[in-house]
């Protein structure tokens, strides 16, 4: 190792799932959105002055800050956006998460989380699901310092109902507690509600899934001001101009769209409960999913072997090797009726031999 390698800070990166360059490739490893971004989005595309981006982008993100708060109904001080809920995520991570005492997070979850905690030298203990991977709600009772976990979570797509996510919250009121709802519009309760009766709640939600905006990058938290005061005050002590012009322009009208966004999570709920029943009599077992994803299990077959054989025949879905707990399942993001028709009969065919 050379002198200058010593002082380096190594970490072991989060990997995400691979956005091949192919064409004609069914996509289900991502969990991206199927259908397009609102027709709004396009018209201001088509608007959006060049000009513009001679300036720097307004810091304050105030435009979308107040289109995203309007349409839960809270204020603008309640709400902070970033460049993804991974960026958010992580100004959380950099913000709340400082004490000695581990923060806490389910074994079998979004795989970002302890690489956040890595790098920013959080003490963490990852509290195991139980053998049904569902989180036990008594095990987040120990002193900690401070919360996490996503509802729906991933990869198992199963929802703690609104009272149990209720009790995590008001069993730890001395540190902050984050709900990482990045799916919870495919059929979930969001917390949001709870944010005016806990102060040390956040709830962090993205335009990725739900919103077809995976590309432009848009996540947000809310919670009580005194919490989005602290977010704001680190955030620029880091990058002050997080969100790019054309980003909040678009984020905009893709908010403002509520039919759209409606429509498309209820295709996507029903296309989801089709292909549970399909994947059912094909001898795949998985929790019920609330997200737009299905992590399921084959009765014979190897996750690995059926993994490789969809990515061959090119359908993409996603395999984690670790941890063992879950390396026999496959993760299945739903995508549009047709492409689900497709990822069926290439199963059934390959079941049969
Ligand atoms: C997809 C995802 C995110 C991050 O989404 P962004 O695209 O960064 O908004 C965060 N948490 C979970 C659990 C996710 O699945």
């Amino acid at each position: 190792m050379k002198d200058w390698e010593k002082n380096i800070r190594k970490v072991v990166p989060y990997t995400p799932g691979e956005q091949p360059k192919k064409a004609n490739i069914i996509k289900l490893n991502t969990n991206e959105n199927p259908y397009p971004p609102s027709k709004g989005v396009y018209e201001e595309w088509k608007n959006l002055s060049i000009d513009k981006l001679r300036l720097y982008p307004d810091p304050t993100i105030g435009k979308l800050t107040s289109a995203i708060a309007e349409f839960h109904n809270i204020s603008n001080d309640e709400v902070f956006v970033g460049v993804g809920s991974d960026d958010v995520l992580a100004m959380c991570f950099m913000t709340f998460f400082n004490s000695e005492k581990p923060i806490l997070f389910p074994d079998i979850t979004y795989s970002f989380y302890d690489v956040w905690a890595n790098m920013l030298k959080i003490k963490y203990k990852q509290i195991p699901l139980d053998d049904n991977f569902e989180i036990v709600v008594d095990d987040y009772s120990v002193e900690n310092g401070g919360i996490i976990f996503p509802n729906p979570n991933a990869p198992t797509g199963a929802l703690l109902p609104l009272e149990s996510v209720e009790k995590i919250i008001q069993n730890n009121q001395d540190v902050i507690v984050i709900v990482d709802e990045a799916y919870i519009d495919f059929g979930g309760v969001s917390a949001l509600e709870l944010i005016h009766k806990y102060d040390n709640l956040l709830v962090v939600q993205t335009f990725s899934k739900s919103r077809s905006m995976a590309g432009a990058r848009i996540g947000y938290a809310m919670g009580n001001k005194v919490l989005i005061k602290y977010l704001n005050d680190v955030k620029y002590s880091f990058n002050s101009y997080t969100l790019n012009t054309m980003a909040i322009e678009l984020g905009i009208k893709a908010i403002e769209d509520r039919e759209y966004f409606d429509e498309t999570r209820n295709k996507i709920i029903k296309t989801r409960e089709w292909t549970k029943a399909k994947l059912k009599d094909l001898g795949f077992s998985f929790k019920d999913s609330k997200s737009n994803f299905i992590f399921a299990k084959h009765e014979s077959k190897k996750a690995k072997d059926i993994f490789e054989a969809l990515k061959e025949a090119g359908i993409y879905v996603r395999y984690f090797s670790k941890p063992e707990r879950i390396n026999n399942y496959l993760r299945i993001t739903i995508g549009t009726d047709d492409e689900m028709e497709k990822l069926i009969s290439f199963l059934q065919q390959y079941l049969e031999k």
